[in-house]
């Protein structure tokens, strides 16, 4: 995982080179920095001052031209993948602009063949994802042509935290309906178990492929993600929190493990606890 501390003048990511750090930006109440503000210069010539990690990561790889192109070629036939993924001004009805046409379908009209398995059951397409570059921005290209789009929560909608490029193996395994488990002389679906326990599908079924858990533990250890944090007046889930804080829901979980009171955990800068952590 590249480190925006690592981050120097003229490194390159994608088209933009990085020019120099503008601001550390510092969390109001905790006093974390919780983001670098870099300029960046663009292949097209144009100056962006954005979030680096963003760029480090790969989820920003130009001042938003490349984006701009892709989406201009999108009515524009004949388009290969090899001229797509040079992000060439040629294009057409690509894969990805397929893949995306369909999702909408299946979601938004009750004409869909396949529309009972997603708008049916209340499953939307987030409001983002509504303009193909936005989609397109925030998936990339697919893989390989085996690729297609999934869910990590199959009860979730299709927005950019739920989503990958997945082969038709890895979506099988995912797949709420065909999924059998059988445990203490009971065979139900992963979807069953999942009603039957209050747990969701895509946490029993990471429990098991991600974690190697048995389906002893996979199906009797309560969730406890849902945990709501009561500070300053406010409720939250531990994810809302660590947005509002601009700590990671991994360090605020770890705090409480230690035995943090829910201010302590709240408001320290990270820093702070990654020393005492290595006191200990
Ligand atoms: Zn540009």
């Amino acid at each position: 995982m590249p480190s925006i501390h690592d981050l120097r003048p003229g490194q390159k990511y994608g088209r933009l080179k990085a020019v120099r750090l503008v601001e550390k930006c510092k969390h109001p109440v905790s006093g974390w920095i919780y983001k670098h503000l870099w300029l960046f210069k663009c292949d097209c010539g144009k100056e962006k001052i954005t979030n680096a990690q963003i760029v480090i990561t790969g989820k920003g790889i130009s001042c938003g031209c490349y984006k701009s192109e892709l989406c201009r070629t999108i009515n524009k036939p004949p388009v290969t993948r090899h001229n797509l993924s040079h992000g060439a001004t040629v294009g057409g009805k690509t894969p990805e602009y397929r893949i995306w046409g369909q999702m909408i379908r299946r979601c938004d009209s009750p004409k869909d063949t396949r529309f009972e398995d997603y708008g049916g059951r209340g499953i939307k397409v987030c409001d983002r994802w509504r303009k193909f570059e936005n989609f397109i921005a925030d998936m990339g290209l697919k893989p390989s042509s085996e690729h297609s789009i999934d869910r990590r929560d199959n009860d979730g909608d299709y927005c950019p935290e739920n989503c990958y490029w997945a082969t038709k193996k890895q979506q099988a395994r995912n797949t709420r309906r065909n999924r059998f488990i059988e445990f203490n002389g009971e065979r139900l679906t992963l979807a069953e178990w999942a009603e039957r326990l209050g747990i969701a599908g895509s946490v029993i079924a990471n429990r098991i492929d991600k974690f190697g858990w048995t389906v002893e533990k996979a199906l009797t250890t309560r969730n406890g993600a849902k945990r709501i944090l009561s500070y300053n007046g406010k409720m939250l889930s531990i994810a809302a929190w660590a947005r509002d804080t601009g700590l990671t829901s991994g360090t605020i979980g770890a705090r409480l493990k230690m035995g943090w009171s829910i201010e302590a955990t709240l408001t320290r800068p990270c820093r702070f606890a990654e020393k005492t952590e290595s006191l200990l």
